[in-house]
């Protein structure tokens, strides 16, 4: 007889079931508490904005835009909030999604938000094939990584991103390339964990990175940031194709 190991697995599919079911009681009730934490927190948005049209004492003006300056913060935190646990949640929908029209769409969404304006953006695609995936998963990660690309920007150069749109045999590929401040080696292990923010100009909440990887694990594929010499920094978004 050779030598045998038994272990008890009782227990361990006990301890499963449990972490299972914390998590699920985690993600209600972070759903509950962003849900209802967003109706008052747009009262309060709105309230403020008719405050700083009504109100002429400059003190005042002041404080309140501090107010609005930290209620949007959270409103956006909460959007991600919200942003995640769906991420985390639904099943996979996939639609065919033309992506030129797609970044049309993002680009015009965020053309308001501060430095936009003075960024140029190319975009390079060159698929053949059509594309199929999640558009909500899709506009998601393409828009953090824009919205990044922006932040992130560098002084010292005129801001351009590039969008680039390949594929090879099995994935869509979509790089967001920027020539901003680029990623120090120290921190990029770190840059996708949740809350995590590496640079003390991020007003962000540490979340955008964080959706990206959620989004794209959902997805089967990978994503990979890289820094660049001449300055600047690259995502690449590896799409598996849907067979
Ligand atoms: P946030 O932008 O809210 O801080 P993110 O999760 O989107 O959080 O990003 C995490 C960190 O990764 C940022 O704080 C920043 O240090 C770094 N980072 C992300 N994108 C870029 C980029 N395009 N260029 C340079 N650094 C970046």
């Amino acid at each position: 007889y050779g030598a045998g190991f038994f272990v008890d697995i009782t227990d361990l599919k006990q301890s499963r079931k449990e972490a299972t079911k914390l998590a699920e009681e985690l993600s209600t009730f972070l759903y509950m508490a962003s849900h209802d934490l967003k109706g008052p927190l747009a009262s309060v948005i709105g309230l403020t904005n008719i405050a700083r049209n009504d109100i002429e004492d400059p003190k005042a003006l002041e404080y309140l835009n501090l107010i609005q300056e930290c209620t949007l913060k959270l409103d956006r935190s909460l959007i991600n909030f919200l942003k995640i646990i769906r991420i985390k949640d639904n099943t996979v929908n996939h639609v065919p999604i033309d992506l030129n029209l797609l970044i049309d769409d993002i680009l015009s969404s965020l053309k308001h938000q501060a430095c936009f304006a003075n960024t140029e953006f190319q975009i390079n695609n060159s698929l053949k094939s059509e594309f199929c995936s999640d558009e909500d998963l899709i506009r998601s990660m393409i828009q953090n990584l824009v919205e990044n690309s922006v932040k992130y920007q560098s002084r010292l150069r005129k801001p351009l991103v590039k969008i680039e749109l390949r594929e090879d045999a099995l994935n869509i590929l979509i790089t967001v390339d920027d020539n901003g401040r680029g990623i120090d080696e120290k921190i990029k292990d770190k840059i996708f964990n949740i809350f995590y923010r590496g640079d003390i100009s991020s007003n962000g909440s540490g979340l955008g990175l964080y959706i990206v990887k959620n989004a794209i694990e959902k997805l089967g594929g990978s994503v990979c940031a890289e820094s660049k010499k001449e300055g600047g920094a690259f995502f690449t978004l590896t799409i598996p194709k849907k067979r």
